[in-house]
């Protein structure tokens, strides 16, 4: 073989290993991602500081009250909270049990959507914690499908007098292209869409007081956003 050709066999030979070696890292760093946000640990991990920060930040009155983050499987939902059974009947405090689909971060939700929802999932808690508890029981009798829709939308609505409306906008617009056309009729039912959010905060910017009215009785379409306090369309 003469020098010419060992050369470049040698320089083929380096090309080729060198392109292994690069797939083989991609390789490695691309499961690594998908271990990631699939790794419960890593998950739970996550979910719980965004808990702390969004507490922090925004619902310093639940400073203390303990919160547990737990992962659940569902093809619909993707956050429950919840306060425990054996806390309501045993305990002078309440403890809270917030659960999070384990295919949140892996179906792509947005950073800004979640850090959103859990502001609302938070919301819950300080309606909770300023209930007494034979009122307590009587909502968990009592829930029906009217009393969901004013309870999930007033709850919206405190994320958004908190500065979450961009992010509850995200988490809605991601979240409605997860579940089926039946189970998006209910979302569009029991929470604020993106149309509705945009045209709440429209609503907000000319009259701010509306918001404690609509606290009790949320809107429960674009055209009761439309509505003034005395109930006309504007
Ligand atoms: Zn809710």
């Amino acid at each position: 073989m003469s020098g010419q050709r060992l050369k470049i066999r040698l320089a083929r030979q380096t090309l080729w290993v060198c392109v292994a070696l690069l797939s083989f890292s991609f390789a490695e760093t691309y499961a690594r991602t998908i271990e990631d946000v699939d790794d419960p640990g890593v998950m739970l991990e996550r979910v719980r500081r965004i808990v702390e920060e969004i507490r922090a930040a925004s619902y310093p009155e639940i400073k203390g009250v303990p919160i547990e983050v737990k992962l659940f499987d569902s093809s619909s939902d993707y956050f429950q909270t919840r306060f425990t059974g054996a806390s309501f009947l045993f305990r002078k405090n309440l403890r809270y049990t917030l659960r999070v689909n384990r295919k949140l971060f892996a179906r792509g939700a947005p950073e800004e959507a979640v850090r959103a929802i859990i502001a609302h999932e938070l919301a819950h808690i300080v309606y909770f914690e300023s209930r007494r508890r034979l009122r307590l029981l009587c909502l968990v009798r009592l829930a029906s499908k009217d009393f969901t829709v004013r309870f999930e939308r007033s709850t919206d609505l405190q994320a958004i007098a908190n500065g979450y409306a961009e992010g509850l906008k995200s988490y809605r617009q991601w979240l409605y292209r997860q579940v089926t056309v039946k189970k998006l009729e209910e979302k569009k039912r029991n929470y604020f869409s993106p149309e509705e959010i945009d045209a709440i905060l429209l609503r907000l910017r000319e009259e701010p007081d509306l918001l404690r009215l609509w606290r009790k009785t949320p809107p429960r379409s674009l055209q009761e956003v439309g509505r003034n306090a005395k109930g006309k369309l504007q």
